[in-house]
């Protein structure tokens, strides 16, 4: 037995707001720029988001960087430019809370918190989490496995808050042709394990803009309930992740791609 997350969680579908469910017939689009870098970038990413069907953007304003010396986000600044950008398209907001002793900040503004990688097995963290009533989008560890992960949802679950999201974002294995390697097996056997709703990220996943619809289609076909991605209008001058991030063009592509892709294995897109 994985987990006994199937008798602990009675939620097939995390609603987001009144007006959006994961994890449901319908598959949820996520999409926007690693980092919140400016009110420019965002707010032109977030109108190509709305317009080409997403429902859900994403940009870190706290930013775990492997190196301290890499861009670690604007803070609370970047929260602000994410809600004006939630008032100006209507769009949901999902964001990286990285720290406990942020949650409340990053809390006011989120739509959907976010636990990165790194932090998947931050059982303090994961606690607190427990005590909120907002979404939690809980990444694989990078090192983890699914036993692992699952034992980390149920941290977040049983210290009060079902309301849990995974997302498969890679994991490190001996191949170095990709920055990770995307794990679909562990898509389709979460679905047949748990109840809870799972979202795939080939952005991190693959590390490289050319694979990143491919493995999102490949994800939807695993039975993911919707992917995230990051996109950026110009991601030659991205300040994080720009070598994985589509340009809105190839964005909207994937978009219409994955209509079709829904439509096979008798699902839709939001919308
Ligand atoms: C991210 O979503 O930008 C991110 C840092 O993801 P991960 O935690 O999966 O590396
Ligand atoms: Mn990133």
């Amino acid at each position: 037995m994985l987990s006994n997350l199937e008798v602990e969680n009675k939620y097939d579908v995390v609603k987001i707001g009144n007006d959006l469910e994961i994890g449901g017939k319908e598959l949820v689009v996520m999409a926007g720029p690693c980092a919140v870098e400016g009110r420019k970038q965002l707010l032109e990413t977030a109108e190509e988001v709305k317009k080409n069907g997403g429902q859900i953007l994403r940009g870190g304003a706290f930013k775990p960087r492997t190196s301290p010396h890499s861009f670690q986000g604007l803070g609370e600044e970047g929260l602000k430019l994410l809600a004006e950008a939630r008032e100006k398209t209507g769009l949901k907001i999902v964001t990286e809370v990285m720290d406990s002793e942020d949650l409340e900040l990053v809390d006011a503004y989120a739509d959907i918190l976010q636990i990165g990688s790194r932090n998947m097995q931050n059982y303090g963290l994961l606690k607190k989490l427990g005590q909120v009533d907002t979404p939690v989008m809980l990444k694989r560890g990078y090192a983890a496995t699914i036993k692992e992960w699952l034992l980390a949802a149920e941290y977040i679950i049983t210290h009060g808050n079902p309301r849990v999201i995974l997302c498969e974002r890679g994991i490190r294995t001996f191949e170095t042709a990709t920055r990770n390697t995307l794990d679909l097996n562990a898509i389709a056997l979460i679905k047949e394990v748990t109840n809870l709703p799972i979202i795939i990220d080939p952005s991190h996943g693959t590390g490289k803009r050319s694979l990143v619809s491919p493995l999102a289609k490949a994800g939807i076909t695993a039975g993911a309930d919707g992917i995230i991605v990051e996109i950026h209008p110009h991601p030659e001058e991205a300040l994080c992740d720009g070598q994985q991030s589509l340009l809105p063009q190839d964005f909207g592509d994937l978009v219409g791609g994955l209509k079709r892709v829904a439509q096979a294995i008798d699902r839709k897109l939001v919308g």
